[in-house]
């Protein structure tokens, strides 16, 4: 049996009345639960089988799912639906989790991240440089982190303008780039650079115009998306389809 606190990243219903989860722990990492009854109308289960809901998880591992011996609920994050742009962010970031870690390996920073996350957009109004400094942060942490020092090429600190090659991993000097559709200007890397590093707790607060906040967003979406290789993200579809 292990205790952990987990956050579900998914679920779907399983026969009459039982559902399967895909919970992301902290002991465990990703782990995948039938909660055999949990749609009774008596379970004392289903709060905590929704997406979005931390919970402190009493498991015991099965030969193909793991079983819930008890679970407490500690927040269901339920107000997060209360907005379409945070629930689209917030599926998300799941997604990307989901499509990007393999069972069973544990990642306590990443689980952190991820409650950090749900916990900051759900106080914050404006949630947008959240999503982007989530996303290097996430990059960052599952061992992706772009490269926003210099040129990937020549290794030149200064330009006047710079490119982000999702394909090579960081910014390209204009000496070195080619025709190029996206201009980065320095002080937009200097913006990149100060959401890596701040808390998340913190990003809300910075003076970056939306425009420029889902440039980055774009930049890095694709980036995620080429280095993780994945292939399509439903909530990303929806957030590029501006359906919030
Ligand atoms: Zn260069």
């Amino acid at each position: 049996m292990s205790e952990t606190n987990g956050i579900v990243i998914s679920g779907m219903k399983y026969k009459e009345s039982s559902k399967i989860l895909t919970i992301y722990t902290k002991g465990l990492g990703k782990v995948t639960v039938l909660a055999q009854g949990a749609l009774r109308p008596r379970s004392g289960v289903m709060a905590s089988t929704e997406v979005f809901a931390l919970s402190n998880w009493k498991l015991k591992k099965g030969r193909t799912f793991h079983y819930i011996e008890s679970v407490d609920l500690i927040d269901s994050f339920y107000t997060i639906r209360d907005s379409m742009e945070k629930m689209l962010f917030g599926f998300y970031a799941l997604e990307l989790l989901d499509k990007s870690t393999p069972l069973e390996e544990e990642n306590t920073v990443l689980f952190d991240l991820l409650e950090k996350f749900i916990r900051t957009m759900r106080e914050k109004d404006r949630v947008l440089p959240l999503m982007v400094a989530y996303e290097l942060k996430f990059a960052s942490f599952i061992g992706y982190r772009p490269h926003l020092g210099g040129c990937v090429m020549c290794g030149n600190k200064s330009s006047e303008v710079w490119e982000f090659d999702h394909t090579r991993g960081g910014l390209i000097c204009s000496t070195c780039r080619g025709r190029s559709r996206d201009s980065i200007f320095n002080e937009e890397v200097k913006e990149m650079n100060l959401l890596l590093m701040s808390k998340l707790e913190d990003v809300g607060e910075f003076d970056i115009s939306d425009n420029t906040l889902w440039r980055m967003h774009n930049r890095m979406s694709d980036y995620l998306l080429y280095n993780l290789d994945i292939r399509e993200m439903k909530s990303l579809s929806m957030i590029r389809q501006g359906q919030f």
